[in-house]
């Protein structure tokens, strides 16, 4: 049997292991075999809990996944091309062709893009469900380019075979219900998507879809809660309340899921409550209303992010809010807003702390080229994917020590009483902050989310002495 392999970096929580899952199922639809070659990025970039970057170098090889990609023999390597890995996949492309030339290197490319120095011997432009059947049902003879969509329902289940050396499916099981987002937030690769391939690209499966393979998945793996990595699980209210009924009936196992205060009413999270959602997380990203608006292209009013909150609140719905940091134009009284915004806030369960990343053509590369945080070569450099690396960090940023305290601050906030919070930001001891290690902050973040019996931390915990193991034993 023709042996396809899957090279992938990074961690499992995300769209692309996904999409590797469906193209895996899809090539055994087609009688071949797939194995996958893992480079979990073990305290790496892609990791936003313990990004240690001197410890990543430790764990990474890229010689060795050459090398074990070579040892299998496939007939097809196939890589899919993201935001952040073009370096990745051109070093291991290259090592990879010096010692077997034999495997056919096929680069799966969602986003137009100009040419790299990746070696190749077929590219496939598209969604990668689509371009992937194409292919394969040439019998791999040509390279494909096509703007055609996959519809989502008639997709094969998801190979979760594929990764199930690394990940425990019984303890949380990840799941995609659509692709896409209704929004258009200037920094976001949602957005992208959106630009390339029109508003179409935001579809849903149906809920009956969605519900045959979570029955399927829970036979197989009997798991104990499900995340939906949907950008924004909430916004179709319609196709929600008929998709909670059969979960409730059919699933009924506790479930995390994403939200946008605009695109979220109490019924909803009534009815998110009632059938076993135990988290839901909002964008928030940063207190300063214009810049929310003007600069991140987000609709929300902070009277209707506090509002839905508080709704949350009263119905013991535990959220996390996701805050951003490196925004053009931010300043120090937005952080102190944004401390005492958060410090106010019932069932709050994390404050996620994400940097501003810049993606090719991004309208945020606009601003923060304005703002001086970056200049007109390296947004250049973006453009033409020459900088490769998940950040491309902004050059000079005159937020950046006070960013660093706020961030720590944010992360152990909700371990703290609101006085103490507020003691904190009032009083300015919230620079000490830059003299605390960031292993004490993990440390205390621990402590929260064992307070807070956050099941994705503890599963997040759980599962990072395995990756290392793994790492130890296969290399
Ligand atoms: S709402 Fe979220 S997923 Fe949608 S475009 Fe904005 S940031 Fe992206």
């Amino acid at each position: 049997m023709d042996k396809i392999t899957f090279a992938y970096k990074g961690r499992y929580f995300v769209r692309d292991t996904n999409t590797i899952e469906y193209l895996s199922a899809i090539a055994k639809g087609y009688g071949y075999s797939t194995g996958l070659v893992y480079d979990q990025d073990i305290f790496g970039v892609t990791d936003n809990v313990f990004y240690m970057p001197i410890i990543n170098k430790m764990f990474s090889s890229e010689n060795n996944v050459a090398k074990k990609i070579a040892k299998v023999k496939p007939e097809y390597v196939v890589f899919i091309e993201n935001f952040g890995n073009l370096k990745w996949i051109e070093n291991i492309s290259r090592n990879l062709k010096a010692i077997n030339d034999k495997a056919k290197i096929i680069i799966i490319r969602p986003l137009e893009r100009k040419e790299t120095a990746v070696k190749y011997d077929y590219l496939l432009t598209g969604e990668p469900e689509n371009v992937f059947a194409d292919f394969l049902r040439d019998k791999g003879l040509r390279n494909i380019d096509s703007e055609k969509l996959a519809d989502l329902n008639t997709l094969p289940l998801p190979d979760k075979d594929i990764f199930s050396q690394y990940i425990n499916f019984s303890d949380s099981y990840m799941t995609y219900t659509g692709k896409g987002c209704a929004g258009s937030c200037s920094y976001c690769e949602e957005t992208a998507y959106k630009n390339e391939y029109s508003s179409r690209y935001c579809r849903r499966r149906s809920p009956e879809n969605v519900i045959s393979e979570l029955v399927w998945a829970k036979k197989k793996f009997n798991f104990k809660e499900v995340i939906f990595k949907d950008s924004v699980f909430t916004i179709d209210a319609l196709w929600l309340k008929k998709f909670l009924k059969s979960y409730r009936e059919e699933i009924a196992v506790p479930f995390k899921c994403f939200g946008k205060a605009d695109a979220v009413d109490e019924n909803i999270i009534k009815d998110l409550k009632n059938s076993g959602c135990y988290c839901i997380e909002f964008g928030v990203q940063t207190l300063n209303e214009e810049i929310r608006k003007n600069v991140l292209f987000r609709k929300e009013k902070t009277e209707q992010i506090k509002s839905i909150l508080e709704i949350c609140g009263q119905h013991e719905l535990k959220y996390d809010v996701d805050h951003m940091f490196g925004l053009p134009y931010e300043k120090l009284e937005d952080h102190i807003k944004a401390a005492e915004f958060y410090s106010n806030l019932k069932s709050l369960n994390r404050i996620k702390c994400h940097n501003l990343t810049y993606y090719p053509k991004a309208e945020i590369l606009r601003f923060a080229a304005q703002s001086g945080d970056i200049d007109e070569k390296l947004i250049e450099k973006i453009s033409r994917g020459e900088i490769s690396d998940f950040f491309a960090k902004p050059q000079k940023q005159a937020m950046m020590k006070e960013n660093a305290c706020f961030r720590k601050l944010f992360k152990i906030m909700p371990l703290m009483t609101r006085e103490t919070n507020s003691f904190i930001i009032v009083k300015g001891f919230w620079k000490l902050f830059s003299y605390i290690p960031n292993i004490f902050i993990v440390f205390l973040q621990l402590i929260l989310a064992l307070r807070r019996n956050d099941l994705r931390f503890k599963i997040y915990f759980k599962q990072y002495p395995k990756k290392m193991l793994s790492f130890v034993t296969q290399g």
